[in-house]
Formats: C-alpha cells, structure tokens, sequence
C-alpha cells in the first residue's frame, strides 16, 4: 500500500452485499459498483427470486455481458490500458422454502455462487417468497452445514414487531436457535444495524482462536456456550448504517431517500458500528446494500426501502475512517495503521470469510483540490421518470478514485 498524503492505492475493494437489479436500471447500477469494486455479492431479490443455479448463472452472464458492452463503450486512454476494470459477479440465491438439498449441493460446486440468502417473509424489496419459519427451510439448512456454504441472513423479523426492534427480536427467536442447530454453518448477518447486534457479532470468536483457548483448558470442558461462541458468524456493515440515525430520517420532515431496512436507529448504534469498522474487526467487512429504487417510488405515498450509495462509497469511507490528507490530526502513522484498518473492513475480513482469493486489481484514490458533485439525479431510461437520486446528490467530493492493474 502507497503512503502520501493525497494518493493512496489499496487492494481492489470487494462489496459483499449489493442490489443490481434488472431491466433499466442494472447497468447504470452496474456501471457505479465495477468501477469501484473488483468483486460483488449480488442479491437475488429481483421480481421472480433467483432461486436455483441456472436462474442465478443467466443472470450472472447477463451481468458480464452488460458490463462488457459498458467497458468497450469507455473511450481509451492512451496511457491507461487499464479502462476496463475486471469484474466479478458473485451470486446469492434466493433460499424459498422449496430449496432442495439436490439444489445446495449443486449450488455448492458452482465457484460463481457464493451462498443462499435468507429473507423473511415479507421485510423487505420483493420478499414475498421468503421464509416464514426457518425449521421449514431445514433440509436445505443442513445440506448448507454439510457442503460448506454460507448462509447470507437478512436479520429482522417481520408481522407486528415494532419497526425499530426487529433485528433484537430476529436474533433472539430466529438467529440463535438456528445457530444452535446448525453450529458449523458460516454465516453473514447482513447489515447489521444495532449496538446489540452487532456486540453479539464481535463477541464470536474465530474457530481457530477457540481452539487455542480450548486446548489451554482441560478436555471435555466444551460446552454448549462455547460451541456458540466459536460459531462462524460474521456481519456486513452499509455507509448509511455508519452515516445515519433515525433522527436523519424523521427529525426534520421524512426524508424518503434515508429510508432503508432495517431502519437506521439512534446515534448510540450508529457509534457502535462505527466503532467495529474503524477497528478493522475481524467479525465485520463491508457490504453497501447499494439498492437503487427510481425517484417515483421513493419519493411516494408508500415509499420503497433502500439507498444508492454507490456512487459516493470510498469518498465517505475515507472520511469516516479519518484518513484525510487535511485533517491535522492525521500523522502518517496513525494513518497508517487506518489504512489497514480500511485494507481489513473493505478487502480482507470478508475473503477470509468466503475464502476468497485475494483480488488481482487495485483501486488508486486521489484527492484533488477542485471539487466534483454529485448530481442531483441520474436517468437510466427513456422516460422522463426513469431518474434515480443518489445519495448525498448534490454534495460536494474530492477523491476521485481508478482502478489499475499494478501497484
Ligand atoms: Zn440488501
């Protein structure tokens, strides 16, 4: 990793948790996240669930060819041969109640899919085919423990639990029975957005460490909590879950465009995420949970739940982890040491978890002097309404980032 004060150059960073979509809107999404990310976890949420292996291997190749015909379309620049960043879609499905063991253990020799994905029924952007209990989803959970693939949970329960506690009440009556079920199962708690739940996450401590510790006690001494406690959990965190509280969406008016699942909360949770990403702790990586909506439906009666991130992501993550070429309290070794604090929470934490390779390309950031905004919409159609706000539209940002091939 390069050190000066206004260019950094970091391992090509990994989203663990992004909406493409479908239609008119996917390349426009696409376009933002490649740019940026080297590797995607792409959710399987779209109108009809991508719920097997060959619905998630079409989608897959319609996403290469889509960013194919983005990249050739990029005017070259003489001195970069590199103007077509490599891109890999990882995939997710969609795990329904119908997933069969035969389906996990396909799923499981595919290398571009890289887990199932829990949703309960009806939380969140088409889910309605989402699980209703999770024993009723219990073969396909096994067949998962028995071929090693991870379990990608949207952790909130649903019906009459108020809005703000349903991750406590998924944890409590979902999540920790089925890791005392399935205690070898690697999971991912996505986007995490409380203090409770996210202490309950570093509080996990890796298989290899628990080992260490038991084998310093006497044998036969493991007991049930232990064996949770060494459990494969780990969580992805968002920007707008580090950025936000509940007080951003409803203190003054209701702000549609802040309006996410889960919903962010109060200050003290946001502290709390903040505190385990800018740690670079092992237990967390970053996943945006980018989910582009068209300004139409979110800006309506019965708004839709996400935000499009993308396309402010590093400027921000630069800024939260205080690696700043003006702040003065920015010496170059702390900035050192919050560089590979990011390295962990954008780039490492999450391959360990996925055994992932390590990336091949590299992100170069630079910041500049004259700002460049971020406009107030994007179109992604033909119609007039086809527009989709980003986050921070109109803001200000002065890192401006490209991916190269070598350090
Ligand atoms: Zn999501």
């Amino acid at each position: 990793m390069e050190e000066s004060l206004r260019k950094i150059i970091l391992p090509a960073p990994n989203d663990f948790h992004v909406h493409l979509r479908e239609g008119a809107i996917l390349p426009l999404a696409l376009k933002h996240t490649a740019e940026v990310f080297e590797r995607a976890i792409v959710m399987p949420n779209l109108l009809k669930p991508v719920a097997t292996v060959a619905e998630a291997l079409l989608y897959k190749q319609n996403i290469e060819t889509i960013w194919q015909a983005i990249s050739e379309k990029k005017p070259a620049e003489a001195d970069s041969p590199e103007s077509s960043p490599l891109f890999s879609p990882l995939m997710a499905l969609y795990l329904t109640e119908n997933t069969s063991y035969e389906e996990v253990q396909k799923a499981a020799k595919e290398p571009a899919i890289i887990g199932f994905k829990y949703y309960p029924e009806g939380v969140t952007t088409n889910a309605a085919s989402g699980i209703r209990q999770y024993t009723r989803v219990a073969a396909a959970l096994a067949a998962m423990e028995e071929f090693d693939m991870p379990l990608l949970v949207h952790g909130e329960s649903g019906g009459s639990v108020d809005v703000f506690d349903r991750e406590q009440h998924f944890l409590d009556t979902t999540l920790l029975p089925l890791m005392q079920k399935y205690p070898k199962l690697r999971i991912t708690l996505e986007h995490v957005s409380s203090k409770k739940a996210a202490d309950f996450v570093a509080s996990m401590q890796s298989p290899a460490l628990a080992l260490q510790a038991c084998s310093q006690q006497n044998e036969g001494n493991q007991n049930s909590q232990n064996s949770q406690r060494t459990q494969r959990l780990k969580a992805t965190l968002t920007l707008h879950h580090l950025l936000l509280t509940r007080n951003d969406l409803l203190g003054t008016g209701i702000r549609p465009h802040f309006y996410c699942k889960p919903i962010v909360k109060r200050e003290e949770d946001r502290q709390a995420l903040l505190a385990y990403a800018r740690l670079g702790h092992e237990n967390f990586f970053f996943g945006s949970d980018s989910a582009p909506h068209p300004m139409y439906a979110k800006e309506a009666a019965v708004g839709c739940a996400g935000l499009f991130t993308m396309p402010v992501i590093i400027e921000n993550l630069l800024k939260l982890f205080e690696i700043d070429a003006d702040s003065p309290k920015n010496s170059l070794s702390k900035r050192k040491v919050r560089l590979q604090r990011l390295k962990a929470f954008l780039v490492t934490n999450g391959e360990a978890h996925y055994k992932l390779a390590p990336n091949k390309s590299f992100l170069l950031v630079e910041k500049h002097d004259r700002a460049e905004y971020i406009p107030n919409f994007y179109c992604f159609g033909k119609n007039e309404k086809d527009r989709l706000v980003p986050f921070q539209a109109g803001q200000p940002c002065y890192w401006r980032f490209k991916r190269i091939l070598h350090a």
